[in-house]
């Protein structure tokens, strides 16, 4: 029989990986990316004797596949992916391909905020308590490219509703749902229940001992679940009740509990603040318990972990007044959760791109803590619009030194300078983790003045 052949779309990090991964296992590959492929993964495949293509798909080459690892980037309405579909190629994500190569135990986390927080925490709560774990998903190196050793007993997976959508076997030992709110619509026939479905394809083949985080104050994951009645352990989350097993915020202590495991901490002890951050701590915690991580080595994990920058990141202190990153704060929800967590007087550095927000759900929290709004970007009007007759104060501008410099004179030893900015940052930056750097290498400037 002639060996499979493998074609992978998209030669990003997953692409790449799958390619490796599968040329490791005896498949003929060939690798297809429309765009041009970053100079160090060319130089990987190169060395590796696959062969790719960039700028085109030649469709002869991959009609011919056997089966077809698709980048979670690409839709599947596109028509080669139809084409795939209609003479029955399975195309799978690269999470569903590299998951049949390895026996490891799966810890999988999605939600449409807080995925990279819980993920990065579960993986550092796990190894802190001697776990030998591994870190992928969307996320750091390729779960493909890992596989190919497989040195490790667990991996810690961060999904998109993308690559879920590509995954069917995968087999998840514990499954966070964090929240579902609309986001992505535009791959979705912009249905939010198309969305919906997409999320709780994490749940597809759960089994009865498998263990199930959610939040339990998430209108569409209640829905679903009482339409679906998954046979699995279920580990609730809540910042209103108490739910045993589950776990809960009360009084400013974090609690969760298993079947056989409690635990309990202030979040005051721990490094993350926000009501969001406790619900992405519990998510982590239970999953850690789930596995059987001991309460010290919880506890000791918490107090160490640091998060990924520009998610409510400390950016240095002048004249008694801080300064916050929220870069990746780029929708409303995301703000509501980072005006949520302040316990100062704010100054708001918002603004970019607007992708036709609306603020309502911010007012209450903005006339409770907001002093003055600093608007950053090309859609400054849709904030002064919005925000003119409800903040005493609002400057407008196109330069973040200027908004920095503006947040000081503004400011009083005890306020805090937020930059949230409910917005794309493609107007002024190249992406969030540009404005982020950029806002702390001039809070850093400052300091020099
Ligand atoms: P993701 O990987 O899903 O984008 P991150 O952990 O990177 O999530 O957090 C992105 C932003 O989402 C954060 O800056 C914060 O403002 C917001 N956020 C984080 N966790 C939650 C949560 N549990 N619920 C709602 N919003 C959250």
């Amino acid at each position: 029989m002639a060996v499979e052949k493998i074609v992978i779309l998209g030669g990003g990090e997953s692409g790449v990986g799958a390619a490796l991964l599968a040329q490791a296992k005896g498949f003929t590959v060939f690798l297809s990316d429309r765009g041009t492929l970053k100079e160090s993964y060319r130089t990987t495949l190169q060395t590796a004797g696959i062969p790719f293509e960039e700028g085109q798909h030649s469709e002869n080459e991959i009609l011919s596949a056997t089966e077809v690892v698709k980048s979670p980037g690409i839709p599947s309405t596109v028509p080669l992916v139809q084409k795939l579909i209609a003479q029955g190629t399975p195309v799978i994500s690269e999470i569903e391909f590299a998951a049949r190569y390895t026996k490891a135990r799966l810890i999988g986390i999605t939600g449409s905020n807080g995925k990279t927080t819980t993920t990065l925490l579960t993986y550092h709560l796990l190894k802190t308590a001697g776990f030998n774990v591994g870190l992928a998903g969307n996320i750091g190196d390729s779960f493909a490219e890992q596989v190919i050793a497989d040195t490790y007993d667990y991996y810690v997976l961060e999904l998109s509703s993308f690559q879920l959508d590509d995954m069917y076997q995968t087999q998840l030992d514990v499954m966070v749902l964090l929240n579902i709110t609309p986001d992505h619509l535009d791959r979705y026939n912009y249905e939010f229940q198309n969305y919906v479905a997409s999320k709780f394809r994490i749940l597809q083949n759960a089994r009865p001992s498998d263990h199930f985080v959610y939040f339990a104050e998430s209108a569409p994951i209640l829905n679903e679940l009482e339409k679906r009645q998954p046979d699995v352990q279920k580990l609730p989350i809540s910042l209103q009740s108490t739910p045993s097993p589950g776990g809960y915020l009360a009084n400013g202590q974090l609690t969760a509990k298993t079947q056989t495991n409690s635990f309990s901490i202030p979040q005051s002890e721990t490094p993350l603040r926000g009501p969001h951050n406790a619900l992405n701590m519990l998510a982590a915690i239970l999953a850690a318990q789930s596995l059987g991580a001991t309460s010290e080595a919880i506890e000791a994990g918490l107090k160490t972990f640091e998060n990924a920058a520009h998610r409510l990141e400390p950016a240095g202190t002048i004249n008694g007044i801080q300064f916050i990153n929220d870069s990746k704060a780029t929708n409303v929800d995301s703000v509501f959760y980072a005006l949520s967590s302040m316990d100062a007087p704010t100054i708001w550095i918002a603004g970019g791109q607007d992708k036709g927000n609306d603020y309502s759900q911010l007012d209450e929290l903005v006339s409770q803590k907001v002093k003055a709004l600093i608007c950053l970007g090309v859609d400054n009007h849709k904030l002064v619009d919005y925000f003119g007759s409800k903040i005493p104060l609002i400057y407008e501008t196109q330069d973040i030194t200027d908004a920095i410099a503006k947040s000081l004179e503004l400011g009083q030893p005890g306020d805090v300078v937020l930059l949230s900015p409910a917005c794309a940052s493609f107007d002024l930056f190249k992406n969030y983790e540009d404005r982020g750097n950029q806002f702390k290498a001039a809070v850093r400037k400052m300091y020099d003045v």
